[in-house]
Protein backbone atom coordinates (compact mmCIF):
# COMPACT_ATOMS: atom_id res chain seq x y z
CA UNK A 1 0.00 0.00 0.00
CA UNK A 2 1.15 3.49 -0.48
CA UNK A 3 2.25 5.52 2.48
CA UNK A 4 -0.63 8.31 2.35
CA UNK A 5 -0.73 11.05 5.23
CA UNK A 6 -2.60 10.19 8.20
CA UNK A 7 -2.96 6.57 7.43
CA UNK A 8 -1.61 4.41 10.29
CA UNK A 9 -0.24 1.23 9.97
CA UNK A 10 1.97 -1.30 12.06
CA UNK A 11 4.83 -3.66 11.80
CA UNK A 12 2.79 -6.67 12.73
CA UNK A 13 1.12 -6.19 9.75
CA UNK A 14 3.11 -5.66 6.28
CA UNK A 15 0.76 -4.44 3.65
CA UNK A 16 2.05 -5.34 0.20
CA UNK A 17 1.55 -2.57 -2.69
CA UNK A 18 -0.52 -5.27 -5.02
CA UNK A 19 -2.98 -8.18 -4.11
CA UNK A 20 -4.62 -11.11 -5.68
CA UNK A 21 -7.92 -10.03 -7.22
CA UNK A 22 -10.95 -11.65 -9.11
CA UNK A 23 -12.39 -9.16 -11.69
CA UNK A 24 -15.63 -9.58 -13.56
CA UNK A 25 -14.98 -9.57 -17.24
CA UNK A 26 -18.02 -10.41 -19.50
CA UNK A 27 -20.97 -11.96 -17.86
CA UNK A 28 -19.87 -15.39 -16.02
CA UNK A 29 -16.29 -14.57 -16.81
CA UNK A 30 -13.95 -14.61 -13.28
CA UNK A 31 -10.08 -13.73 -13.88
CA UNK A 32 -7.48 -13.72 -11.47
CA UNK A 33 -5.49 -10.25 -11.55
CA UNK A 34 -3.30 -7.96 -9.45
CA UNK A 35 -4.77 -4.43 -8.00
CA UNK A 36 -2.65 -1.96 -5.95
CA UNK A 37 -3.93 -2.93 -2.46
CA UNK A 38 -6.45 0.76 -1.55
CA UNK A 39 -5.42 3.32 0.86
CA UNK A 40 -8.31 3.55 3.44
CA UNK A 41 -9.64 7.58 3.53
CA UNK A 42 -10.92 9.36 6.45
CA UNK A 43 -13.69 7.62 8.23
CA UNK A 44 -12.25 3.93 6.47
CA UNK A 45 -9.87 1.23 7.59
CA UNK A 46 -8.01 -1.39 5.60
CA UNK A 47 -9.17 -4.77 6.46
CA UNK A 48 -6.84 -7.71 5.27
CA UNK A 49 -9.75 -10.43 3.88
CA UNK A 50 -9.21 -13.66 5.92
CA UNK A 51 -12.72 -15.24 4.89
CA UNK A 52 -15.72 -14.32 1.89
CA UNK A 53 -19.03 -16.36 2.07
CA UNK A 54 -20.55 -16.75 -1.57
CA UNK A 55 -24.53 -15.68 -1.46
CA UNK A 56 -26.77 -15.74 -4.47
CA UNK A 57 -26.73 -12.30 -5.22
CA UNK A 58 -22.86 -12.49 -6.09
CA UNK A 59 -24.07 -15.61 -8.24
CA UNK A 60 -26.78 -13.12 -9.91
CA UNK A 61 -24.23 -10.08 -10.45
CA UNK A 62 -21.61 -12.59 -11.89
CA UNK A 63 -24.16 -14.14 -14.68
CA UNK A 64 -26.60 -10.92 -14.94
CA UNK A 65 -25.09 -7.92 -13.60
CA UNK A 66 -28.00 -6.66 -11.50
CA UNK A 67 -28.61 -5.41 -8.75
CA UNK A 68 -24.85 -4.54 -8.84
CA UNK A 69 -23.97 -0.88 -10.48
CA UNK A 70 -20.82 0.36 -11.37
CA UNK A 71 -19.97 3.75 -12.85
CA UNK A 72 -23.92 3.80 -13.09
CA UNK A 73 -24.70 0.73 -15.28
CA UNK A 74 -24.02 -3.17 -15.57
CA UNK A 75 -20.72 -4.16 -13.77
CA UNK A 76 -19.34 -5.82 -16.36
CA UNK A 77 -15.35 -5.42 -17.88
CA UNK A 78 -14.86 -2.46 -15.45
CA UNK A 79 -12.20 -4.24 -13.45
CA UNK A 80 -15.42 -4.57 -11.03
CA UNK A 81 -14.49 -7.10 -8.02
CA UNK A 82 -17.47 -8.92 -6.39
CA UNK A 83 -18.16 -10.71 -3.21
CA UNK A 84 -19.72 -8.99 -0.06
CA UNK A 85 -19.79 -11.20 2.83
CA UNK A 86 -16.66 -10.63 4.56
CA UNK A 87 -14.42 -10.81 7.59
CA UNK A 88 -10.78 -10.14 8.34
CA UNK A 89 -8.29 -8.14 9.87
CA UNK A 90 -7.89 -4.57 10.36
CA UNK A 91 -4.48 -3.70 9.12
CA UNK A 92 -4.51 0.57 8.50
CA UNK A 93 -6.96 2.97 9.90
CA UNK A 94 -7.72 5.83 7.88
CA UNK A 95 -6.65 9.91 9.22
CA UNK A 96 -8.56 10.21 12.41
CA UNK A 97 -9.48 6.90 12.56
CA UNK A 98 -9.51 5.50 16.61
CA UNK A 99 -12.57 3.28 16.53
CA UNK A 100 -10.95 0.16 15.96
CA UNK A 101 -7.51 -1.16 16.67
CA UNK A 102 -4.67 -2.83 14.41
CA UNK A 103 -5.09 -6.09 14.23
CA UNK A 104 -8.75 -6.21 15.32
CA UNK A 105 -10.84 -9.34 13.76
CA UNK A 106 -14.18 -7.84 12.62
CA UNK A 107 -16.82 -8.35 9.72
CA UNK A 108 -18.67 -6.31 7.45
CA UNK A 109 -21.72 -5.36 6.60
CA UNK A 110 -22.59 -4.03 2.84
CA UNK A 111 -23.97 -0.44 2.67
CA UNK A 112 -22.22 2.77 3.79
CA UNK A 113 -25.14 5.09 2.96
CA UNK A 114 -23.71 8.73 1.96
CA UNK A 115 -24.90 9.92 5.84
CA UNK A 116 -27.03 12.76 4.61
CA UNK A 117 -30.37 11.79 2.77
CA UNK A 118 -33.33 11.29 4.11
CA UNK A 119 -32.93 7.87 4.45
CA UNK A 120 -29.47 7.82 5.76
CA UNK A 121 -30.48 9.80 8.37
CA UNK A 122 -33.49 7.72 9.22
CA UNK A 123 -30.88 4.87 9.40
CA UNK A 124 -32.04 3.01 6.61
CA UNK A 125 -28.77 3.42 4.80
CA UNK A 126 -29.20 0.12 2.50
CA UNK A 127 -32.17 2.59 1.14
CA UNK A 128 -29.65 5.61 0.56
CA UNK A 129 -30.99 7.66 -2.29
CA UNK A 130 -27.44 8.63 -3.57
CA UNK A 131 -26.88 4.71 -4.04
CA UNK A 132 -24.18 4.09 -6.46
CA UNK A 133 -23.20 8.01 -6.65
CA UNK A 134 -19.17 7.36 -5.30
CA UNK A 135 -17.24 8.26 -8.48
CA UNK A 136 -16.45 11.43 -10.10
CA UNK A 137 -18.01 14.65 -9.96
CA UNK A 138 -20.97 12.77 -8.13
CA UNK A 139 -19.04 11.18 -5.82
CA UNK A 140 -21.35 11.25 -2.25
CA UNK A 141 -19.44 8.92 -0.35
CA UNK A 142 -21.90 6.06 -0.72
CA UNK A 143 -20.09 2.38 -0.67
CA UNK A 144 -21.82 -1.21 -1.19
CA UNK A 145 -18.82 -3.35 -1.25
CA UNK A 146 -19.36 -5.83 -3.83
CA UNK A 147 -22.42 -3.60 -5.48
CA UNK A 148 -21.13 -0.52 -6.10
CA UNK A 149 -17.68 -0.33 -5.26
CA UNK A 150 -15.34 -3.35 -4.87
CA UNK A 151 -15.90 -6.20 -2.86
CA UNK A 152 -14.21 -9.30 -0.92
CA UNK A 153 -13.61 -12.17 -3.68
CA UNK A 154 -9.81 -10.30 -3.41
CA UNK A 155 -6.87 -10.19 -0.26
CA UNK A 156 -7.61 -6.71 1.29
CA UNK A 157 -10.60 -4.41 0.98
CA UNK A 158 -11.43 -0.67 2.65
CA UNK A 159 -14.35 -0.56 4.76
CA UNK A 160 -16.40 2.60 6.29
CA UNK A 161 -16.25 2.61 9.92
CA UNK A 162 -20.09 2.41 9.69
CA UNK A 163 -20.06 -0.66 8.06
CA UNK A 164 -17.58 -2.62 10.80
CA UNK A 165 -18.91 -5.27 13.31
CA UNK A 166 -16.31 -6.14 16.08
CA UNK A 167 -15.83 -9.91 16.46
CA UNK A 168 -14.85 -11.75 19.44
CA UNK A 169 -11.80 -14.62 19.49
CA UNK A 170 -13.85 -17.11 20.08
CA UNK A 171 -15.94 -16.45 17.17
CA UNK A 172 -14.40 -18.60 13.56
CA UNK A 173 -13.56 -16.84 10.08
CA UNK A 174 -16.51 -18.64 8.94
CA UNK A 175 -19.26 -18.12 11.69
CA UNK A 176 -17.96 -14.43 11.09
CA UNK A 177 -18.92 -14.50 7.28
CA UNK A 178 -22.58 -15.68 8.46
CA UNK A 179 -23.42 -12.38 10.48
CA UNK A 180 -24.34 -10.18 7.58
CA UNK A 181 -26.99 -13.52 6.48
CA UNK A 182 -28.07 -13.23 10.37
CA UNK A 183 -28.14 -9.25 9.83
CA UNK A 184 -30.40 -8.90 6.88
CA UNK A 185 -33.47 -11.48 8.52
CA UNK A 186 -32.83 -9.13 11.94
CA UNK A 187 -33.54 -6.55 9.59
CA UNK A 188 -36.67 -7.85 8.48
CA UNK A 189 -37.99 -8.69 11.50
CA UNK A 190 -36.74 -5.28 13.23
CA UNK A 191 -38.93 -3.58 10.14
CA UNK A 192 -42.17 -5.78 10.58
CA UNK A 193 -42.50 -4.41 14.08
CA UNK A 194 -39.49 -5.74 15.90
CA UNK A 195 -41.21 -7.43 18.88
CA UNK A 196 -41.72 -10.57 17.88
CA UNK A 197 -41.85 -12.51 21.35
CA UNK A 198 -45.08 -14.51 21.65
CA UNK A 199 -45.99 -13.99 18.10
CA UNK A 200 -46.28 -16.81 15.21
CA UNK A 201 -43.96 -16.83 12.02
CA UNK A 202 -43.55 -18.50 9.21
CA UNK A 203 -39.96 -18.34 6.93
CA UNK A 204 -40.64 -19.58 3.78
CA UNK A 205 -37.83 -21.17 1.89
CA UNK A 206 -34.89 -22.59 4.01
CA UNK A 207 -31.93 -20.77 1.69
CA UNK A 208 -29.05 -18.84 4.33
CA UNK A 209 -31.48 -16.01 4.84
CA UNK A 210 -34.26 -18.58 5.55
CA UNK A 211 -33.00 -20.81 7.56
CA UNK A 212 -30.92 -17.26 9.67
CA UNK A 213 -34.72 -16.10 9.46
CA UNK A 214 -35.79 -19.34 11.84
CA UNK A 215 -32.82 -19.01 14.15
CA UNK A 216 -33.16 -14.93 14.58
CA UNK A 217 -37.32 -15.30 15.19
CA UNK A 218 -37.12 -18.10 17.47
CA UNK A 219 -33.83 -16.38 19.52
CA UNK A 220 -36.28 -13.56 19.97
CA UNK A 221 -38.76 -15.01 20.94
CA UNK A 222 -41.52 -15.97 18.46
CA UNK A 223 -43.70 -18.61 18.51
CA UNK A 224 -44.15 -20.90 17.01
CA UNK A 225 -41.72 -20.40 14.17
CA UNK A 226 -42.56 -22.98 10.70
CA UNK A 227 -40.78 -23.17 8.25
CA UNK A 228 -41.46 -24.08 4.84
CA UNK A 229 -39.67 -25.32 1.65
CA UNK A 230 -39.03 -28.50 -1.10
CA UNK A 231 -36.05 -29.78 0.55
CA UNK A 232 -36.18 -32.25 3.55
CA UNK A 233 -32.77 -31.86 4.53
CA UNK A 234 -32.64 -28.46 4.56
CA UNK A 235 -35.89 -28.60 6.87
CA UNK A 236 -33.68 -30.65 9.19
CA UNK A 237 -31.21 -28.21 9.25
CA UNK A 238 -34.06 -25.57 10.26
CA UNK A 239 -35.43 -27.25 12.76
CA UNK A 240 -31.90 -27.82 14.46
CA UNK A 241 -31.65 -24.27 14.32
CA UNK A 242 -34.90 -23.97 16.01
CA UNK A 243 -38.38 -24.22 13.64
CA UNK A 244 -41.01 -25.21 16.17
CA UNK A 245 -42.76 -27.34 12.99
CA UNK A 246 -41.38 -27.73 9.82
CA UNK A 247 -43.92 -28.05 6.07
CA UNK A 248 -42.62 -29.72 2.88
CA UNK A 249 -44.57 -28.05 0.36
CA UNK A 250 -44.71 -30.78 -2.07
CA UNK A 251 -46.21 -32.90 0.28
CA UNK A 252 -49.15 -31.01 1.22
CA UNK A 253 -51.73 -27.85 1.03
CA UNK A 254 -48.93 -25.19 2.73
CA UNK A 255 -51.78 -22.56 3.51
CA UNK A 256 -54.07 -24.89 5.41
CA UNK A 257 -51.23 -26.29 7.09
CA UNK A 258 -50.07 -23.43 8.83
CA UNK A 259 -53.50 -22.69 9.70
CA UNK A 260 -54.19 -25.76 11.05
CA UNK A 261 -50.71 -25.45 12.94
CA UNK A 262 -51.94 -21.75 14.46
CA UNK A 263 -55.54 -22.63 15.73
CA UNK A 264 -56.61 -22.11 11.98
CA UNK A 265 -56.65 -18.37 11.59
CA UNK A 266 -52.71 -17.91 10.28
CA UNK A 267 -49.82 -16.01 11.39
CA UNK A 268 -49.08 -13.30 12.81
CA UNK A 269 -45.95 -12.78 10.33
CA UNK A 270 -44.22 -14.40 7.04
CA UNK A 271 -41.11 -13.54 6.24
CA UNK A 272 -41.03 -14.36 2.47
CA UNK A 273 -37.60 -15.58 1.58
CA UNK A 274 -38.03 -18.33 -1.36
CA UNK A 275 -38.51 -16.31 -4.78
CA UNK A 276 -41.02 -18.73 -5.46
CA UNK A 277 -43.80 -17.51 -8.27
CA UNK A 278 -46.61 -18.27 -6.41
CA UNK A 279 -44.87 -16.84 -2.90
CA UNK A 280 -46.18 -13.59 -2.29
CA UNK A 281 -50.03 -15.09 -2.84
CA UNK A 282 -49.52 -17.91 -0.66
CA UNK A 283 -48.03 -15.44 2.11
CA UNK A 284 -50.50 -13.27 2.16
CA UNK A 285 -53.45 -16.44 3.33
CA UNK A 286 -50.84 -17.76 5.59
CA UNK A 287 -50.69 -14.50 7.76
CA UNK A 288 -53.87 -13.69 9.61
CA UNK A 289 -56.45 -10.60 9.70
CA UNK A 290 -53.76 -7.20 9.81
CA UNK A 291 -50.58 -9.81 9.45
CA UNK A 292 -47.42 -8.55 7.91
CA UNK A 293 -45.23 -9.82 5.50
CA UNK A 294 -41.77 -9.23 4.53
CA UNK A 295 -40.02 -10.28 1.08
CA UNK A 296 -36.75 -10.77 1.07
CA UNK A 297 -35.78 -12.90 -1.83
CA UNK A 298 -35.77 -11.18 -5.51
CA UNK A 299 -37.91 -12.99 -7.90
CA UNK A 300 -37.07 -13.04 -11.83
CA UNK A 301 -40.39 -12.10 -12.74
CA UNK A 302 -43.07 -9.79 -12.02
CA UNK A 303 -45.32 -11.11 -9.87
CA UNK A 304 -49.32 -10.93 -10.13
CA UNK A 305 -50.50 -10.47 -6.44
CA UNK A 306 -54.19 -10.24 -5.26
CA UNK A 307 -54.30 -7.20 -3.67
CA UNK A 308 -58.31 -7.72 -3.12
CA UNK A 309 -57.54 -9.89 -0.56
CA UNK A 310 -54.53 -7.43 1.04
CA UNK A 311 -56.58 -4.67 1.41
CA UNK A 312 -59.87 -6.38 2.44
CA UNK A 313 -57.74 -8.02 5.22
CA UNK A 314 -55.77 -5.04 6.28
CA UNK A 315 -51.91 -7.12 5.31
CA UNK A 316 -48.97 -4.94 5.70
CA UNK A 317 -46.16 -5.93 2.83
CA UNK A 318 -42.42 -4.59 3.48
CA UNK A 319 -40.06 -4.85 1.06
CA UNK A 320 -36.91 -5.26 2.88
CA UNK A 321 -33.06 -4.29 1.21
CA UNK A 322 -30.27 -5.38 3.39
CA UNK A 323 -29.38 -4.96 6.85
CA UNK A 324 -30.15 -1.25 7.94
CA UNK A 325 -30.27 0.18 11.30
CA UNK A 326 -27.10 -1.83 12.44
CA UNK A 327 -29.44 -5.06 12.64
CA UNK A 328 -26.00 -6.80 11.80
CA UNK A 329 -24.51 -5.67 15.71
CA UNK A 330 -27.80 -7.64 16.99
CA UNK A 331 -27.26 -10.45 14.71
CA UNK A 332 -23.44 -10.43 16.15
CA UNK A 333 -24.95 -10.20 19.56
CA UNK A 334 -26.83 -13.19 19.15
CA UNK A 335 -24.27 -15.07 17.65
CA UNK A 336 -21.09 -14.04 19.65
CA UNK A 337 -23.83 -15.30 22.80
CA UNK A 338 -24.43 -18.34 21.24
CA UNK A 339 -28.19 -17.77 21.01
CA UNK A 340 -28.03 -20.15 18.15
CA UNK A 341 -25.45 -22.01 15.87
CA UNK A 342 -25.00 -20.38 12.33
CA UNK A 343 -22.55 -22.44 11.20
CA UNK A 344 -25.13 -25.04 10.24
CA UNK A 345 -25.20 -23.09 7.16
CA UNK A 346 -21.72 -23.41 6.74
CA UNK A 347 -20.91 -26.58 4.30
CA UNK A 348 -17.42 -25.62 2.27
CA UNK A 349 -14.44 -24.21 2.39
CA UNK A 350 -11.92 -23.28 -0.84
CA UNK A 351 -8.97 -21.29 -1.26
CA UNK A 352 -9.54 -17.64 -2.76
CA UNK A 353 -7.29 -19.03 -5.84
CA UNK A 354 -10.02 -21.95 -6.23
CA UNK A 355 -13.02 -19.07 -6.47
CA UNK A 356 -14.83 -20.58 -9.75
CA UNK A 357 -14.49 -23.95 -8.14
CA UNK A 358 -16.61 -22.50 -5.12
CA UNK A 359 -18.94 -20.60 -6.75
CA UNK A 360 -19.86 -23.62 -9.06
CA UNK A 361 -20.47 -25.49 -5.67
CA UNK A 362 -22.97 -23.01 -4.28
CA UNK A 363 -24.42 -22.72 -7.74
CA UNK A 364 -25.39 -26.07 -8.63
CA UNK A 365 -25.49 -27.26 -4.51
CA UNK A 366 -22.67 -29.84 -5.21
CA UNK A 367 -22.85 -32.30 -2.32
CA UNK A 368 -25.69 -30.51 -0.29
CA UNK A 369 -23.87 -27.03 -0.50
CA UNK A 370 -25.76 -24.50 1.37
CA UNK A 371 -22.74 -21.34 2.76
CA UNK A 372 -19.26 -22.32 0.76
CA UNK A 373 -16.86 -20.03 2.30
CA UNK A 374 -13.49 -18.98 0.34
CA UNK A 375 -10.01 -18.53 2.78
CA UNK A 376 -7.34 -15.89 1.46
CA UNK A 377 -4.48 -17.53 3.13
CA UNK A 378 -4.27 -20.53 1.31
CA UNK A 379 -6.02 -23.38 2.48
CA UNK A 380 -6.77 -27.38 1.52
CA UNK A 381 -10.78 -27.76 0.53
CA UNK A 382 -12.89 -29.43 2.68
CA UNK A 383 -16.29 -30.45 3.47
CA UNK A 384 -17.80 -29.36 6.73
CA UNK A 385 -19.87 -32.03 8.64
CA UNK A 386 -23.49 -30.44 8.49
CA UNK A 387 -25.22 -33.33 10.95
ZN1 LIG B 1 -25.42 -11.66 0.49
ZN1 LIG C 1 -27.89 8.31 1.86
Amino acid sequence: MDAAPGVKTSPDFPIPDKMKAWVLGNPGELKLTEKPVPVPKRAEVLVRIDAVAICATDLEIIDHGSPALIQGGKPFNKNFTPGHEYMGTVVALGPGVDEYKIGQRVTVEIHAGCGQCKRCREGMYTSCHNYGLNYGDVDKGHRANGFTTDGGFCEYQINNLNTLVAIPDAMSDEEATLVVTAGTAMYGLTELGGLVAGESVVVTGPGPIGLLGVAVAKAMGAYPVILTGTRDNRLKIGKELGADHVINVRNVDVVETVKRLNGGKGVDYVVECSGAPNAVNEAIRMVNRGGKVCLAAFPHAETPVDVAHIVRNNIYLYGIRGEGKSATHRAEAFMSQKRFDATKIHTHTFALEDLPTAIRYAKDRVDDAIKVVVKAKGVAAHRVAAE
